[in-house]
């Protein structure tokens, strides 16, 4: 299924982010938790690519392929274009097309020691060529702005070049407080992005993961989650549960106010998605 169809039902579609499982067995790793995820009946399960330097990109699609076959899940593989040739994004996308890969992020990916710009600058590039390719496509959108761009209107503008190269959702960077997300919709929507944005949702685990993020995608905390991170700090269980209750009140408030959808940063504990889920399951 086209993930562009999700959106236009009477719920509110939830949708799960799962990264390929690291180690030896990774794709038994990743059958045994699509298994736990499908009983949640998510919108779609997208699937990162090399997300933090990992290089594990090849599983993917693979991931994606077992996501849809084994279990009937719609499925979304993430792409980036940093270090792309046009020859050598053509062969990708082949590779998705085999695999039975309809859905697409795509992404313009971070710069690296072994990865930069090759023919593909900005996600805007590789938007065009994927859909070209027949793919649904979606592209990332930053509440906060994204970190390479310190105005947001700027990067708003750069959002709106997205929808105009055929993006045709948009899928939000996590953020921790809602009154930025309903900020953000507001810009957007005044910038005429007309597509529809579901946002990101990460629950804490632990006071080491919240400083990588805020790091990594320059997201702010808010008191209120600093206070709770202080408080639980050397107690994780008291954290991890305070933090996904904290989750469970942004998803909630964000269904209360009729968002386009919502994503969860499932970080590949299928407890937390069931948490999630039994929670919000009747206000979406
Ligand atoms: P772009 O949209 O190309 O934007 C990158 C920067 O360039 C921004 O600052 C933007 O303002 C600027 N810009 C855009 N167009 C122009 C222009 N014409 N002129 C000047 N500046 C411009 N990374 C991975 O490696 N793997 C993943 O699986 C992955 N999944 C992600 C999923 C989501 C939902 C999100 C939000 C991010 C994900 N990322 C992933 C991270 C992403 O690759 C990085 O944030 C990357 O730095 C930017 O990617 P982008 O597609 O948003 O880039």
């Amino acid at each position: 299924m086209f993930i562009s169809e999700a959106f236009s039902g009477d719920h509110i579609p939830l949708s799960f982010e799962i990264f390929p499982p690291k180690g030896e067995l990774p794709l038994d790793e990743a059958k045994t938790l699509l298994g736990q995820l499908a009983q949640f009946d998510p919108a779609f399960v997208s699937v990162t690519y090399s997300a933090g330097g990992s290089g594990n990109d090849a599983a993917t699609a693979q991931i994606a392929e077992i996501g849809t076959q084994e279990y009937g899940l719609t499925t979304m593989a993430h792409l980036t274009c940093m270090g792309a040739t046009h020859q050598s994004m053509q062969e990708t996308l082949d590779q998705f097309k085999e695999r039975g890969v309809q859905n697409v992020l795509a992404l313009r990916g971070d710069p690296s020691p072994t990865k930069q710009i090759e023919d593909f600058a900005f996600a805007s590039d590789l938007i065009p060529v994927v859909r070209k390719a027949g793919f649904c496509v979606g592209a990332a959108a930053y509440p906060e702005g994204h970190v390479d761009c310190l105005d947001l209107q700027v990067d708003i503008e750069h959002l709106k070049a997205k929808q105009d190269a055929g993006a045709q959702f948009l899928v939000t960077q996590l953020f921790f407080e809602n009154r930025i997300a309903y900020d953000f919709l507001e810009r957007c929507r005044a910038a005429r992005i007309r597509i529809p944005i579901s946002f990101g949702i990460m629950p804490i685990m632990s006071k080491d993961q919240v400083s990588r993020m805020v790091f990594l995608c320059g997201a702010s905390l808010p008191s209120t989650l600093v206070k709770l991170i202080a408080k639980w700090e050397d107690d994780e269980e008291s954290l991890q549960k305070a933090g996904l209750e904290y989750a469970i009140g942004q998803i909630e408030d964000l269904a209360k106010n009729g968002v386009d959808g919502i994503h969860l940063y499932t970080m590949n504990k299928p407890e937390v998605a069931r948490q999630v889920c039994e929670a919000v399951a009747d206000k979406l």
